[in-house]
């Protein structure tokens, strides 16, 4: 049975939430890996695993949902992180804002991803990244916390093969979504080949990120099965090899 390795269900509600979660082994899913993106969340998913075993979260403030609050909510967080399975989704998204008029926000940015990132060191729990247009960046804070790629997953993974192989060669894990199954995306296919199949995770980001064939309708943690269906396809692997390959990896990474 496969993992989705990284989701949201807080647009569900408890109860559609709920009624997903009781289904998950008639859908084929062993599990879900959901990352709470601000307060409300982090408080609904803690909720929730209480009540369902088979749902993980993770606790981060999302690099577009940092405020003049921050520091009150890194704090609350805390609050969290000892039932949490990992910090995430951390990172920097620089999409639109990489010029000087926005030095200060891509600073805020940076400092609240390294806050954060010392508080995984601090609870030895692993991260999960969000990059959007700011790999260098992200690679350079990575390196001089000294954080230990072997517990830092790429949700999304979208960059290019140099930096596939840096995460990897330092053992750090890939995501791959939906996108994967995208056309505009071809270049990931030559990362998620190059890639040693005990890296790679697969996920589907939903409700966004939506895979083909359910493209322009919204996404479900049941279609990772299409992101699997593909990576196999990209590997020239048998379905149930990759099924098994990415659920012990995802089950690895997050401990449990
Ligand atoms: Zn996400």
């Amino acid at each position: 049975m496969l993992i989705d390795a990284h989701c949201h269900l807080d647009h569900l509600g408890t109860a559609g939430a709920g009624e997903f979660l009781s289904h998950l082994s008639e859908n084929n899913l062993e599990g879900v890996i959901v990352c709470g993106l601000d307060a409300h969340d982090w408080e609904f998913y803690a909720d929730l695993t209480k009540q369902f075993p088979a749902l993980k979260f993770c606790c981060g403030l999302y690099p577009l949902e940092i405020s003049e609050h921050w520091e009150r909510d890194l704090e609350q967080m805390r609050a969290f992180l000892p039932q949490a399975v990992g910090v995430g989704e951390i990172g920097l998204d620089f999409h639109g804002i990489f010029d000087t008029a926005h030095i200060a926000q891509m600073k805020l940015q940076m400092k609240v991803f390294e806050r954060q990132l010392r508080l995984a060191q601090l609870y030895e729990l692993p991260v999960v990244i969000h990059c959007r247009d700011a790999f260098f960046a992200i690679r350079e804070i990575l390196q001089y916390t000294r954080f230990d790629l072997k517990k830092v997953m790429f949700h999304c993974f979208v960059e290019n093969l140099e930096a596939a192989r840096w995460v990897t060669d330092n053992g750090g894990l890939l995501s791959y979504s939906g996108v994967i199954t995208f056309k505009r995306f071809g270049h990931t296919h030559e990362t998620a080949i190059a890639t040693d199949l005990s890296q790679i995770v697969v996920e589907t980001d939903s409700p966004y990120l939506t895979p083909a064939p359910f493209r322009g309708q919204q996404n479900f943690p049941t279609y990772v099965r299409y992101v699997a269906e593909k990576l196999a396809e990209l590997k020239g692997i048998p379905f149930d090899a990759c099924v098994r390959a990415t659920t012990e990896n995802a089950k690895r990474f997050f401990g449990f």
